[in-house]
């Protein structure tokens, strides 16, 4: 991964979807938890250029309104995504979307993990590109890396895709 140029990127997703296993598959080093005092657990890495922003989607609509302070020159969003959790498969596509909604994400590029592609249950890439509805997004680039953080499977192709897009 091109670590020449600095580049923000926020990884969201639902609880539990897999984001801080990623992140320690990752190895970016140790993460640290900011502002727990309204009710927003924020973590934020520094990994040599890379800054990563993050925090669990859903039920959280009374904080929203800050969330386009961690939104501001974002390049990249990363939305992980349990593929075994079917019944939370419109939430996950609602936030999304209400997520890319925000001014401040025109023109962030897109990374989808589908993730826990291990368990038997888990959709595919495939199918989760249609649940979480990703063929309206308009004048976006985006694309779905299937993933197991467990084992760290797709992790590094994700990044990669999202490299050539920043380059
Ligand atoms: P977060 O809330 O999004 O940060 O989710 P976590 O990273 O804490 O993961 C929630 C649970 O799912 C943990 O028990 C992880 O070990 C497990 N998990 C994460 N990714 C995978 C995966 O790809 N496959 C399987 N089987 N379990 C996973």
């Amino acid at each position: 991964v091109n670590t020449q140029k600095h580049m923000r990127i926020v990884m969201l997703g639902l609880d539990a979807a897999g984001k801080t296993t990623i992140l320690y598959k990752l190895k970016l080093g140790e993460l640290v938890t900011t502002i727990p005092t309204i009710g927003f657990n924020v973590e934020q890495v520094t990994y040599r250029n890379l800054a990563f922003t993050i925090w669990d989607v859903g039920g959280q609509h009374k904080i929203r309104p800050l969330w386009k302070y961690y939104f501001q020159n974002t390049q990249a969003l990363i939305y992980v995504v349990d593929c075994s959790d079917v019944g939370r498969m419109d939430e996950a596509r609602d936030e999304l979307h209400g997520v890319l909604d925000d001014p401040e994400m025109t023109d962030v590029k897109l990374l989808v993990y589908a993730n826990k592609q291990d368990l038997p249950t888990a959709i595919s890439p495939t199918e989760l590109t249609h649940k979480l509805n990703l063929h309206a997004l308009r004048g976006r680039d985006w694309y779905v890396q299937s993933s197991n953080a467990r084992t760290a499977d797709g992790l590094l192709e994700g990044l990669e895709w999202l490299e050539g897009q920043l380059r």
